[in-house]
């Protein structure tokens, strides 16, 4: 019962409504694996599986994503943690990440803000500074969209898991599992505890929902952030690809990375500028992945490169800022198929037509 700004809509605790969802298939393999029996394991819903998978210890592919997700971690023997271990890890470091100072907190009250939606803004807004600036009507008209999207999901939701009971019911053990969640055409999943993210929507073409790929994903997305920004600056999203984007009414075409306004940025790959702007490059990959995508950099200030140049892993593009259709400081980092030099970020709709960034580093 928590509403932002007066606003008169039901808030939802996603948490409690994913843990009744069906298991996956990927999911019902991990507990054959650890000795269920099939007709056992598809009686699981989430939130049984959320109980038996933390209790199990990490996996040595587990324990060496985690490694190069929080090289501190290193130091640690992960082989005694269990993934409910990990899984804390990744959200007391979430909680550090995106919590506002004592000040922002202050002010967020003043303003009937709650911590949740706060969350959720710096989506469009970046940092806390930045989206206290803004009015409470454009905020609201942020939010509105918002709980639209949570309500109808969770309605999704509720009519399946009818369906899926109906269905296992009068056909014994044979069970549908992973149901599509139809929105507005297309499918997403709540996804918990992303590596330094939050909780949010992964569109079902970004894989992101099945099992542990949560684990493989953020390691990939924090090795491209490493590259661009310098492994020493904290890894930090605001929107990562195929997540639901209220302020495009759809997929999200690309990731958002925050890092310190005015950041220098280095290439993450050797190739040709086929564009540039005043605020954004394209380089088609020349070096790395065999001449089979292009690579969009967005928002940038002082962009020192030529079209037509050639660049380097490493070579400096420009700085972090928030030029262009941006309403603050970060990079939105996409990637095409082929040779392209228009991105499909801006395209109002739910198909995820961008490739995917995470199969790169
Ligand atoms: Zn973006």
């Amino acid at each position: 019962m928590t509403f932002s700004i007066n606003i008169d809509i039901k808030n939802i605790d996603m948490k409690s409504i994913h843990d009744t969802n069906p298991l996956d298939q990927e999911q019902i393999d991990f507990l054959m694996s650890i000795g269920y029996k099939y007709e056992n394991a598809i009686k699981k819903d989430q939130g049984d599986y959320k109980k038996i998978f933390s209790k199990e210890k990490m996996e040595p592919k587990a324990i060496n994503s985690a490694i190069s997700l929080y090289p501190e971690l290193a130091g640690e023997d992960l082989s005694k943690w269990t993934n409910g271990d990990f899984d804390l890890y990744i959200q007391q470091k979430n909680e550090e990440l995106y919590s506002p100072t004592k000040e922002q907190e202050k002010e967020l009250k003043r303003r009937g803000i709650v911590i949740e939606d706060a969350q959720y803004l710096l989506e469009y807004f970046y940092t806390y500074d930045n989206f206290l600036l803004q009015s409470n009507e454009t905020l609201k008209d942020y939010l509105e969209k918002y709980y639209q999207f949570k309500i109808s999901y969770v309605d999704e939701l509720k009519s399946i898991e009818t369906k899926n009971k109906e269905y296992f019911n009068n056909n014994d053990i044979t069970i549908m599992v992973d149901p599509p969640i139809e929105l507005q055409g297309t499918t997403y999943r709540y996804v918990e505890d992303f590596p330094n993210y939050q909780d949010d929507w992964f569109h079902v073409d970004s894989d992101t929902h099945v099992s542990s790929n949560k684990y493989w994903y953020g390691d990939s997305a924090a090795n491209s952030f490493s590259l661009i920004y310098g492994s020493s600056t904290p890894i930090k999203y605001s929107n990562l690809w195929g997540t639901y984007s209220g302020s495009q009414n759809g997929a999200h075409e690309g990731i958002d990375f925050v890092g310190p306004d005015q950041h220098q940025l280095k290439s993450p790959v050797g190739g040709e500028v086929i564009y540039k702007a005043d605020e954004y490059i394209v380089v088609y990959d020349t070096e790395n992945f065999n001449y089979n995508f292009s690579f969009f950099f967005y928002h940038m200030s002082d962009v020192t490169v030529n079209q037509e140049g050639t660049l380097n892993i490493g070579d400096i593009m420009g700085r972090q800022s928030d030029i262009g259709n941006a309403k603050g400081s970060h990079l939105h980092f996409a990637v095409e198929n082929g040779y392209d030099t228009t991105t499909t970020s801006a395209k109002d709709d739910h198909n995820l037509d961008s490739a995917s960034p995470y199969i790169f580093w």
